[in-house]
């Protein structure tokens, strides 16, 4: 173990080739590699030949002006136009773009691209007629419906920038972001189901207008029907103005550099940053990732679980699988209504071929158990995807097990609301997946792993994760603060973006994500990450989710502390109460699986973790409980009461030994 690097304890020799047929039928081959890193400019500039341009690019990259990028200079095209009416000129009208699955029962739609090109363009003109021009910003607050959709596709259709924010948070996040970004317009809907009952949103939007006097419009879907207040001249209804609206829009082609959307970080670490993406590059390399990354074909069917108000969902539901021309499923409610089989009841009713969730998700399920996807046929499922954090290597093989029937490869995708895209990932038809690891950097992305002087370290070691090269789809600044920019992701090393996540390369170079560096433990002098100590919890056949984080330790300088959700079935075999035999054997088990250092000195047992919008847990408010503090800032919460519902139904147990 280094003193200044970040301790490797955990070790994985399982690793899965990709199934023969996969391989030989790849978009994207082993050659691809070297190819890009021979001339990664050349090889951009092909991967912007996927998307229709107006005027041509006339340089790949410029750079001059370091860390502000310009790609593709001197082109032009229209996001949307590249989504949709391409398409349907091609001669694809006729193909399914939205498969929809309200929560309710029943109440599917299915939108072909054609159809998606009119509702787009009759957006795009109701949106004009209530004032937004190019260069707004109009803000987007609504459930999984595919006006959500149509919606993010119109402002970029305007080349009015959007903003995207969670439907499920808050007035005030609402109101902070609207402010932050001075938008124009709000698009909301009356409300959404979500649990088994219709939630509203619209007075949300009321309340959060009450500090935002610019806003000068508001279109409003009618979803569930509930009464909403209303005010008149400001207020419009999607149904009144949309459907009356004309379904012919030409789209203007706008700069390369022209701003696509501004989307704020999920807060995991700190107060969310407003993260500034542009039009082409960003384009580009969503488009190649959905493309290369989960190989996509025309025939398949592709479902992301995600929500809109998330960076996955709009580099990987809108514009990398709408610029691809694929179908895909947009499901609006939870995994568990009506029924636990939801997700499988969908994938086995759609055909889905491709499959991307969160590890938190896959976790969840484990904890249902794996009798629910049993009951249903998911032998369409080809590539399975993971987003959002390290997938630990146990909830790893039950996905590929019980959803993947132990054929699928799984890609594990890193990347950030700042990469924009895909950056590290395994190819599903050329690598040799290992459960835990996202692998290697994707054709194009240099990435490296550095330690505190900035130099590469050698394999077996960990340090800093940093991307050595610009990308297309890399943010262009923080929404109204260059400065922040610069100081956030360009200054601890010269040249380098950082992107705040510790990562080891193992003895065949493959990446393991460690965490953030923020969340990284100092035990008497071992720097240890969640990412290891986490999945070892996991592992134990009691343990359904688990969380640790460094607290305050007289002895040890930190020590470790874990929180720690019991599977169903331990919880009903009576274990499930703190007692001090459960939390002696996962101390012990922890202990076995990496060493008497990575032993939690607490053990707490609770019903939920803190988790943001995407399912990631908030470290640093289990941090302040750990160390009796006030907790901090939580409005990023997914669900903004479940602080107080952990430390009530929490049972700690301490042991010294
Ligand atoms: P904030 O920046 O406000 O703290 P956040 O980092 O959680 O929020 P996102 O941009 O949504 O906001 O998440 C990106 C982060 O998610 C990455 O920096 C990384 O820590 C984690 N992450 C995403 N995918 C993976 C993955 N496949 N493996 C490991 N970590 C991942
Ligand atoms: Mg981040």
């Amino acid at each position: 173990m280094t003193e200044q690097g970040i301790s490797n304890l955990s070790h994985e020799d399982r690793h899965f080739d990709p199934p023969a047929e996969l391989a030989a039928n790849a978009n994207l081959k082993a050659e691809a590699y070297d190819r890009a890193a021979a001339d990664p400019l050349a090889f951009w500039a092909e991967q912007a030949d996927r998307l229709s341009w107006g005027e041509p690019f006339t340089e790949v990259l410029d750079w001059t002006n370091a860390p502000f990028a310009k790609w593709f200079v001197g082109g032009t095209l229209n996001a949307s136009y590249n989504c949709v009416d391409r398409h349907v000129e091609a001669g694809n009208g006729e193909r399914v773009a939205l498969h929809f699955v309200g929560e309710p029962e029943d109440d599917t739609r299915d939108i072909t691209y054609a159809q998606l090109k009119d509702e787009v363009s009759r957006a795009a003109n109701a949106l004009i007629d209530l004032g937004v021009q190019t260069g707004d910003r109009v803000a987007i607050y609504m459930p999984m419906i595919p006006e959500a959709v149509i919606a993010m596709l119109a402002c970029a259709r305007l080349g009015a920038p959007h903003t995207v924010v969670f439907g499920g948070f808050s007035a005030d996040a609402l109101s902070s972001r609207i402010i932050d970004c001075d938008a124009k317009v709000v698009i909301t809907a009356d409300g959404g189901y979500r649990h088994g009952s219709a939630s509203a949103l619209k007075p949300a939007v009321d309340e959060a207008l009450l500090k935002c006097p610019d806003v000068t419009g508001v279109l409003v879907v009618r979803r569930t029907g509930q009464d909403v207040d209303w005010t008149e001249g400001r207020d419009v209804w999607w149904h009144d103005v949309v459907d009356a609206a004309s379904p012919d829009h030409t789209p203007e082609m706008f700069d390369s550099e022209h701003p696509l959307y501004v989307m704020y970080t999920s807060g995991t670490t700190g107060s969310p940053k407003g993260i500034l993406h542009t039009t082409g590059g960003y384009l580009v390399q969503s488009a190649y990732s959905f493309w290369s990354v989960f190989d996509h074909k025309p025939d398949d069917v592709y479902w992301c679980t995600a929500d809109v108000g998330w960076v996955t969902g709009h580099s990987y539901i809108v514009y990398g699988p709408l610029a691809n021309g694929a179908t895909q499923v947009l499901y609006e409610g939870t995994p568990d209504s009506p029924h636990k089989g939801r997700w499988w009841e969908i994938i086995e009713k759609y055909k889905v071929s491709l499959f991307y969730t969160a590890p938190t998700a896959i976790r969840t399920c484990m904890k249902w158990g794996e009798q629910i996807p049993a009951e249903h046929d998911l032998t369409s499922l080809r590539i399975l995807g993971s987003v959002g954090e390290s997938i630990n290597p146990e909830a790893y093989m039950w996905y590929r097990d019980n959803i993947g029937g132990g054929r699928t490869p799984i890609v594990d995708t890193w990347w950030q609301t700042e990469t924009g895209a895909h950056m590290i990932s395994p190819l599903p038809g050329v690598t040799s997946g290992k459960p835990g690891s996202a692998m290697t950097a994707i054709p194009g992305i240099s990435a490296e792993v550095v330690d505190d002087a900035g130099k590469p370290v050698a394999n077996g070691e960990g340090g800093y994760l940093v991307i050595t090269e610009p990308w297309p789809s890399m943010l262009r600044t923080i929404w109204g603060d260059d400065q922040r920019y610069k100081d956030t992701y360009w200054s601890r090393w010269e040249g380098y973006y950082f992107a705040g996540d510790g990562a080891r390369k193992d003895e065949d170079g493959a990446i393991w994500l460690l965490g953030r560096v923020d969340d990284v433990m100092n035990i008497s002098g071992h720097r240890l990450s969640t990412t290891e100590i986490e999945p070892a919890l996991v592992s134990h056949p009691k343990v359904a989710e688990a969380a640790v984080v460094g607290a305050a330790d007289e002895t040890t300088g930190q020590a470790v502390v874990a929180f720690v959700i019991l599977r169903d079935s331990a919880v009903s075999g009576g274990q499930g109460d703190g007692h001090a035999d459960i939390v002696q054997e996962l101390r012990n088990h922890v202990g076995k699986e990496i060493g008497p250092i990575a032993k939690p000195r607490t053990i707490m047992i609770v019903p939920e973790l803190p988790k943001t919008r995407s399912g990631k847990i908030m470290r640093r408010l289990l941090r302040d409980v750990a160390e009796n503090r006030e907790v901090g800032d939580a409005t990023t919460l997914a669900d903004t009461g479940i602080m107080d519902k952990i430390t009530a139904g929490m049972t700690a147990a301490k042991n010294d030994d």
